[in-house]
């Protein structure tokens, strides 16, 4: 039987990055970039205002007090995106807006709070520093400089930023393009009555969302009945522009096991020495990676969790590929198969910083997997642990 460890550095292996792409920047939140961001332009762009107020010279306003204001005729009004380059003459005053580009010569805004709010002749009754309340040109972003650095993740708030600076697109590193197929004559799709026998498909939906939630592109998540011809035209459908196939069922050691009747010849079929998730299989089908998950609902996505999250992160140059792992003190005694690792699904209490597993360890309990936070990973030396022992979890909040 393979180790953990070496099953994963053979999924590892079959997952690779794909060359930076331009996209349009809204189509980039959550990539990584693939080069540094250069600001093409300065921001602010112009010298602007920072209040609603009065453009001034401010020595014209020194001696300005609430009991003796100063006085200066109002020569312009200025909003917000008003495109005529204006400039203050000494003596007068421009009513201007938060964002309205500063006129020349105009050394401070005085907020329209410290005036009587006219538009003929205005009552400045404060005096103003130099450079009060402007927003100089280049003040926040000096053109020509790195922004974001390559590697870093897209968020929202770089996405204003590019966005302020004019950019339309961006050069990231894709997303992995991953096709899911699960497998079993017995599978139906929610919303169509069961016959006696058969089940509803859980595991395409279930692992197209852990796909997504990892940063991936699903390019089709479906899935085909237990005989060869049909999953394999049910492959070559879907495998277009597709970096990763992941199957589910039709690997273990019964009559019907349709992927390893079909992938014998191109993917290697193994026991991995864990539970849940032991029979496993990895390699091609015309030259994209493929691996194939046992088909019990939490064998599938505790496979995913231990063999593909990662590296599929890695590839997408994700920063924080893996799940944060913990050590919890264990609340109760617990027993394990020896030379297996075990994956049970626990509740983490994080401010107690204590575990405790959740539902039995057979792979069919989805309803416990649907409301556990954290596996907890039990050694394969280890057969019994008691209440009060230290355990390492890995956290999937
Ligand atoms: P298999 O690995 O194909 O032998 O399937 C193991 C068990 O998982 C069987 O009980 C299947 O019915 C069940 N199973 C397989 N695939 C799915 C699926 N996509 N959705 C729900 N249950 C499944
Ligand atoms: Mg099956």
């Amino acid at each position: 039987m393979r180790t953990v460890e070496e099953h994963q550095r053979v999924v590892a292996a079959l997952i690779t990055r794909r060359a930076p792409v331009s996209v349009p920047i809204a189509d980039a939140l959550g990539m990584v970039l693939a080069d540094d961001v250069i600001a093409p332009s300065s921001l602010p762009g112009f010298d602007n205002s920072a209040m609603d107020g009065y453009a001034v010279l401010a020595d014209d306003v020194a001696a300005a007090t609430p009991e003796h204001p100063v006085r200066l005729p109002v020569a312009e009004d200025i909003p917000a995106g008003r495109t005529d380059v204006l400039t203050l003459k000494p003596g007068t005053a421009h009513r201007i807006m938060t964002g309205a580009m500063l006129p020349a010569g105009a050394t401070a805004v005085v907020p329209v709070e410290a005036t009587n709010a006219a538009t003929d002749t205005v009552e400045i009754c404060a005096s103003a520093k130099d450079g009060q309340h402007i927003r100089c040109a280049g003040e926040d972003v000096t053109a020509g400089t790195p922004v974001l650095r390559a590697g870093q993740v897209v968020t929202p708030a770089a996405l204003g930023l590019v966005a302020a600076l004019g950019l339309v697109e961006l050069s990231v590193i894709p997303r992995q393009r991953v096709l899911v197929m699960s497998t079993g004559t017995e599978l139906i799709a929610p919303g169509t009555p069961l016959a006696p026998g058969q089940i509803y498909e859980s595991n395409a939906v279930m692992l197209a969302a852990a796909l997504r939630d990892a940063g991936a592109d699903v390019v089709a998540a479906t899935m085909s009945g237990d005989d060869v011809d049909s999953f394999r035209d049910a492959l070559a459908r879907h495998t277009a522009d597709t970096d990763l196939i992941i199957t589910t069922g039709g690997v273990s050691a019964g009559a019907y096991e349709v992927v390893k009747d079909a992938l014998g010849g191109t993917v290697d079929f193994v026991k991995v020495a864990m539970q849940p998730g032991m029979p496993q299989g990895s390699g091609t089908v015309d030259d994209i990676p493929i691996i194939t998950l046992p088909g019990n609902p939490v064998s599938a996505l505790v496979s995913f969790e231990v063999f593909i999250r990662s590296p599929l992160r890695t590839a997408m140059g994700l920063p924080t590929p893996d799940r944060p792992r913990h050590t919890a003190v264990l609340t109760e005694d617990l027993t394990s198969p020896r030379g297996k690792r075990q994956f049970r699904r626990g509740v983490l209490d994080a401010d107690a910083g204590t575990v405790t597993s959740y539902g039995p360890p057979a792979s069919h309990h989805l309803r416990w997997l649907a409301s556990a936070n954290c596996l907890l990973e039990i050694a394969e030396d280890v057969d019994a642990l008691s209440a009060g022992a230290q355990v390492q979890v890995w956290d999937l909040t």
